[in-house]
């Protein structure tokens, strides 16, 4: 049977949410009336998350688990369902209900009426988010659209549904360290946009540190933005003219015989420009040490389990 529909789920440590998350996302998919499959994709969680999803998937065969060896992250987890989906759509929503699951039934509707590849879940209220989350998240949006090459829509997540078209356009994607949310935007595929209300997570806590919140904007940046880059050319430039400055200032000043000891402008030059070079020398590492993972082409992730495999050959019986 053709599979019409694949909802991937990123799952890391979500134990509390978990239940609550099948309980609803259930009957939204029973009442669309088409074959459909959740691929759960268990992000090397460490809580009872794997056991949970057996036990469900037990009296609900639709639910598809693949486990990968360790935590590879949110994107990496949600690039490994999207290779493994089988769906003519692909939907991908998190685990803490924050995305209503019933706004995938309108998306489909959405992706057929509009005749669109990609529809993007935008949130039109995000007053459950913190405060922090909110500014964070604005800055992220307003940065990339300033410095990035992508006009991605602001304020969509990872809430979305994709074509088989716009799936395979992003597998075949050599890229590593990839952002989903601007990766697709950048394929120019027709879209159309659902907006909704982000809710507060259900149960559990957050999953996304600063220091996970600070590695996707560094891979979003490089990813999508030479503009640090230029940065590093524009403080260059910048050194220069005031280092001609003080050259002829230096000059003026020997010359006319009023040379002063200026041990404290010395350091401050020094320093000051110091820490220029140190922070282009940084921007250029982010862009070097993504090169060379690139080169080096490592797997994101390692799949150790997929019930779907073991369900097409089941154990023989002894
Ligand atoms: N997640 C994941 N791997 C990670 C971190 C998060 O698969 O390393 C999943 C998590 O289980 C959830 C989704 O990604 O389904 C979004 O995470 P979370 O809700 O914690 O992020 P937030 O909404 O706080 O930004
Ligand atoms: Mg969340």
């Amino acid at each position: 049977m053709v599979t019409e529909m694949s909802v991937v789920v990123p799952i890391f440590n979500e134990e509390d949410v978990l239940p609550l998350f099948v309980g609803r996302l259930r009957p939204v998919l029973d009442r669309l009336g088409v074959p459909y499959e959740v691929v759960a994709v268990d992000d090397g969680s460490t809580d009872t998350s794997p056991i949970l999803l057996q036990r469900f998937h037990r009296d609900w065969p639709e639910l598809r688990i693949v486990r990968l060896r360790a935590n590879a992250g949110h994107q990496a987890a949600m690039s490994a369902g999207l290779q493994l989906a089988r769906g003519a759509w692909i939907a991908s929503i998190d685990a803490d209900l924050q995305d209503p699951p019933e706004v995938l039934a309108d998306m489909l509707s959405m992706a057929t009426s509009e005749q669109a590849d990609v529809v993007y879940g935008v949130r039109n209220d995000r007053s459950s988010d913190t405060r922090f989350k909110r500014l964070t998240a604005r800055a992220f949006y307003r940065t990339m659209r300033a410095v990035g090459t992508v006009d991605a829509p602001l304020d969509a997540g990872d809430f979305r549904l994709i074509s088989r078209a716009t799936a395979d356009a992003v597998n075949a994607l050599p890229e590593h360290g990839r952002v989903l949310r601007l990766v697709i935007p950048s394929l120019g595929f027709p879209s159309a946009e659902v907006h909704y209300r982000r809710d507060e997570r259900a149960a559990g806590v957050s999953k996304y540190p600063l220091s996970k919140m600070i590695r996707l904007t560094l891979d979003s940046l490089t990813g999508f933005s030479q503009a640090p880059l230029r940065l590093a050319t524009w403080f260059g430039l910048f050194g220069f003219v005031v280092a001609s400055g003080l050259l002829l200032y230096a000059l003026a000043v020997n010359i006319t015989g009023h040379a002063l000891p200026g041990w404290t402008s010395t350091v401050v030059v020094v320093a000051a420009f110091a820490g220029l070079q140190l922070l282009c020398l940084g921007i250029l590492g982010e862009y070097v040490g993504r090169i060379y993972s690139a080169q080096q082409g490592r797997p994101t992730h390692y799949i150790a389990y997929d019930s779907l495999a073991s369900d097409e050959n089941p154990p023989s019986a002894p």
